[in-house]
């Protein structure tokens, strides 16, 4: 089986030679015990750098005979970088790995992602044990993320970023998501496959700076969710009605009011109508986004199956 390590890399002038070596231990070893075939390799992609990264990819590859270049024309983004590596990469290779350049997720899980290949998953996550070296922000951030991706009903492997293992198979499947807005970790799931999961533990970046400040983890935590999920035009609905039995409670209330005489003349009436307008206009935009996101799932064009076998 041919084996390629798909990495990502913006800005990553100050770890990318480093993260080569490693990466190059992991793929002779696997060589060296017969997992993988001598031609594997090492694919990195310059999303638009504007540091050397892209030189450094240049000489590495002079240096070593397994290193595939990507330049993409100018910065798309994590998502989009990482998709083109992997779209590229399945071509002509039987096993996919992608990893971060900065060396924050554990190379020598790598032997444990090919390992549970070889049981017969077709994808491999990689999920952090501890989140140690993350900042109380980031860290409680995320987990809250986690949680209400789960509440909003998109599939997501807990602590899993983009650290995992595919087979050629499942990327051919992921190549028929026609999506623009590109959440990997949430697509993924639901390409179905057996698959499962390997835990390590997250470093801290080897060097060089977070890629991710807030702005663009708040960013794309808003895009997963919008991605993966129409409930938040549901909740619209919900609280419409939710807001429709709270009028009849004023309703009672007003009436009572008005009949004890503690209403001032012109106030019942107004009060009323604010609540059941108000309930109204909540409903009626609820209808609309369930129309909405109907035509939202449509234009994604995802495919409505996946055929694993056929026994003909
Ligand atoms: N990255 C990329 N394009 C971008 C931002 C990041 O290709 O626009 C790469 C980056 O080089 C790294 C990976 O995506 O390999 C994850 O980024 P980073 O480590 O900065 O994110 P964090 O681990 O802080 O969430
Ligand atoms: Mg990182």
């Amino acid at each position: 089986m041919k084996l390629i390590i798909v990495v990502p890399c913006y800005n990553e002038e100050m770890v990318i030679i480093e993260t080569n070596n490693q990466l190059q231990i992991v793929v002779n070893k696997l060589i060296d015990e017969n997992k993988v075939t001598a031609e594997s390799s090492i694919l990195y992609i310059d999303d638009g750098s504007n540091d050397n990264t892209w030189n450094l990819i240049n000489k590495l590859r002079n240096d070593f005979h397994n290193i595939k270049g990507l330049k993409l024309s100018k910065n798309v983004g994590h998502q989009n970088a990482l998709l083109a590596g992997l779209l590229t990469a399945k071509i002509d290779n039987d096993i996919v790995v992608s990893i971060d350049a900065d060396l924050q997720d554990d190379v020598n899980v790598i032997f444990k992602m090919i390992e549970e290949y070889y049981k017969g998953n077709e994808i491999v996550y990689g999920a952090r044990n501890s989140r140690n070296f993350d900042s109380f922000f980031k860290k409680h951030t995320a987990i809250l993320f986690y949680k209400l991706m789960c509440f909003l009903g998109a599939e997501t492997i807990y602590n899993h970023a983009d650290y995992r293992l595919m087979s050629k198979k499942s990327l051919d499947e992921l190549s028929n998501f026609n999506e623009r807005n590109l959440f990997l970790r949430g697509m993924i799931p639901l390409l179905g496959f057996s698959s499962t999961t390997v835990y390590y533990d997250r470093q801290s970046r080897f060097a060089g700076v977070s890629k991710y400040p807030l702005i663009k983890m708040m960013n794309f935590a808003l895009n997963g969710i919008t991605s993966m999920s129409v409930k938040p035009l549901r909740l619209i609905f919900l609280l419409g009605i939710i807001i429709f039995f709270i009028s009849i409670g004023m309703f009672v209330y007003i009436l009572l009011s008005y009949f004890t005489g503690n209403a001032i003349a012109g106030w019942s009436s107004l009060i009323l109508s604010v609540w059941f307008l108000g309930s109204l206009i909540l409903i009626s935009v609820g209808v609309l986004g369930e129309y909405i996101g109907k035509i939202y799932n449509e234009t994604k064009d995802r495919p409505r199956y996946i055929i694993e076998k056929y026994l003909d």
